[in-house]
């Protein structure tokens, strides 16, 4: 590995075209926090021309893992791999090491011990809320306040694997999918996979929610724990059963980004004789999903019958009657996605482009935590061109990018909500039920 690392750093040019997309550097202007300057002490570190230390460590972390470089890079430089193995290999400092060890492989791994942790979590935080024994501004950060890891929001007591049906057959059904909730959908935002399945129901469309599926890997991939990744990848594979179905569906860019190329490599990396059902051409953003296979304009259009003759003249287009702007998530990158995405907020509402659109929101996982300083600053970008597009809803397919603009329109007193775009399409097709009687 150590070679093949060598051999990708050969490819970096040093054009520096990097550090026109990376978000961190346009903060820091700092050469060593973009690929450019990473790779290259990267480079030396690997070579032993530098020791590893603190501060290379840093340089390596100081990283959204957002991947804007890789996508604009001219010589097609995989950044990724090329930090997570310098993660990997570097910083091992006794404190790193236990934490990573206990959170990737301890508790990402088994599910009772991860439900457990964020049910304390969830009761930690209403009990302290009831008690009023803290300030109002602090509630919402707690209990991880207390750790200066403050960007936690309300969490549920019930997880959506435990709130939702483990499977959906319809008699009549053409189709039938796998849904991946991923960590943020699961336990943080249930409504989003409650509106997920809620669109399946609607269309009749089959599907199974396997209880055994676990954390997609990306925390443990990005952050130098392979092995660990590849744990995961191999339960989750295994849960999808993606032979038996048409498609696996994810409301996580971050997570349908790990299943379709993440667990390429860790399998061609770990998995030697061992075969997996792994389909990655089957994973699918949700809205991805339905701009293939659904038609959108009679899905999004109410008729009105009369003596079983369709009226045209009372034909309806469902509509919410709100500004609407759209966030893309910087992880949804495959073809096609993108585009179903805008497509279908357009369709669905009055859409207006933010200034400077695709900005990062400066989220990036546990960047936001150990970096919140300069996370923020990310975000103030972000939020400006929200306020400034005029938008009443940003809707965007990532909870970590939700939940990250959320709790920074907050901080900035705009009063806008953020959905997914899946939360929009359920209410509409609610709504058009509804009518139908
Ligand atoms: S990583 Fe790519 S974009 Fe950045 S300097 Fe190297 S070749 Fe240029
Ligand atoms: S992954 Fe994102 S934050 Fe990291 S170096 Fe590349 S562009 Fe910058």
């Amino acid at each position: 590995m150590k070679q093949e690392c060598l051999k990708e750093l050969d490819n970096c040019s040093r054009c520096g075209k990097c550090r026109s997309v990376c978000p961190v550097f346009g903060e820091v202007l700092d050469e060593r926090l973009v690929a450019r300057g990473r790779l290259a002490l990267l480079e030396a570190y690997l070579k032993g021309d530098i020791e590893d230390s603190e501060k290379l460590r840093n340089a390596l972390d100081e990283c959204l893992m957002c991947l804007r470089c890789e996508e604009n890079c001219p010589s097609g430089v995989n950044v990724r791999k090329l930090l997570a193995f310098g993660r990997e290999k570097s910083g091992k400092s006794p404190l790193n090491f236990i934490v990573s060890k206990l959170i990737f492989r301890f508790g990402l791994q088994f599910r009772t011990f991860y439900d457990i942790a964020v049910w304390l979590m969830a009761s930690a935080q209403a009990l302290l809320k009831h008690l009023e024994i803290v300030p109002s501004s602090m509630q919402r950060h707690l209990p991880l306040y207390l750790f200066q890891l403050r960007r936690v929001p309300d969490m549920p007591r019930k997880s959506a694997l435990k709130l939702l049906p483990g499977r959906q057959i319809y008699k009549d059904a053409k189709m039938k999918v796998a849904v991946f909730t991923g960590c943020l959908g699961n336990y943080v935002y249930p409504d989003v996979i409650k509106s997920l399945c809620g669109v399946l129901d609607s269309l009749h469309i089959s599907y199974i929610i396997p209880k055994e599926q676990l954390c997609c890997g990306v925390p443990a991939f990005f952050y130098g724990d392979p092995k660990s990744a590849f744990y995961l990848a191999r339960k989750n594979v295994t849960a999808l059963k993606m032979d038996d179905v048409d498609a696996v569906l994810s409301p996580c860019a971050s997570c349908a980004r790990m299943l379709k190329t993440g667990y390429k490599e860790l399998f061609n990396r770990f998995a030697g004789d061992e075969k997996f059902a792994h389909r990655p051409e089957k994973v699918m953003d949700i809205i991805e999903f339905l701009d293939r296979y659904i038609d959108l304009d009679v899905l999004l259009t109410e008729y009105i019958e009369e003596d079983g003759e369709i009226e045209p003249d009372r034909m309806r287009r469902l509509r919410i009657d709100k500004k609407v702007t759209y966030h893309k998530p910087c992880h949804l990158s495959w073809d096609g996605a993108d585009e179903a995405n805008r497509r279908i907020l357009r369709q669905m509402a009055d859409y207006v482009e933010s200034p400077e659109g695709n900005l990062c929101c400066g989220g990036g996982g546990l960047f936001s935590a150990k970096y919140e300083d300069l996370s923020s600053k990310i975000a103030v970008k972000k939020i400006k061109s929200i306020e400034r597009s005029g938008a009443e809803i940003v809707a965007t397919p990532c909870p970590g990018c939700m939940m990250q603009i959320r709790e920074n329109m907050k901080t900035a007193g705009l009063p806008g909500k953020v959905l997914h775009p899946v939360e929009l399409l359920n209410e509409l097709l609610k709504a058009k039920a509804k009518n139908r009687g």
